[in-house]
């Protein structure tokens, strides 16, 4: 996070790990991410969760009460340049993580806080990179 902060030119962020968040497993605010304690430990890739997060900081939203569905597309974008930046700019891989994290979403049938349906935020993540359409399904309902 500390690479992806200087990549942007922006200082560090913070990190505080808690062991229970209201009805969120991770959130911005502030310049400080706070991350469950489960979070920590799940064995999924939580790289796109990360870099999502620092999306809503590079994007300088703020104000985390907010819950603007739109932010959450935006800061889903971000994470996939985040990614790639920090990977060799290579789109596709850290498109397909960042797609592959809101497909398991999806699948669970949740829909986090102030988001978007995970289907919804899926297809917004395809028509902000027109280059991955050809290899990722959109989502349907
Ligand atoms: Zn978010």
């Amino acid at each position: 996070m500390t690479r992806a902060s200087a990549a942007y030119g922006k200082p560090p962020l913070h990190i505080t790990v808690v062991d229970v968040l209201d009805r969120a497993s991770i959130s911005y605010n502030l310049g400080e991410i706070q991350v469950a304690r489960s979070v920590l430990v799940s064995r999924g890739d939580i790289d796109p969760l990360l870099a999502h997060e620092v999306g809503h900081y590079v994007l300088g939203h703020n104000n985390n009460f907010a819950l603007d569905p739109n932010r959450e597309i935006a800061a889903n974008a971000e994470a996939v340049r985040i990614l790639a930046k920090l990977n060799g700019g290579d789109e596709q891989i850290a498109f397909r993580r960042v797609y592959n994290w809101l497909s398991r979403q999806h699948a669970s049938g949740a829909t986090a806080r102030g988001h978007f349906a995970p289907c919804v935020e899926i297809n917004a993540l395809l028509d902000a990179f027109p280059g991955q359409r050809a290899v990722f399904k959109r989502c349907s309902f």
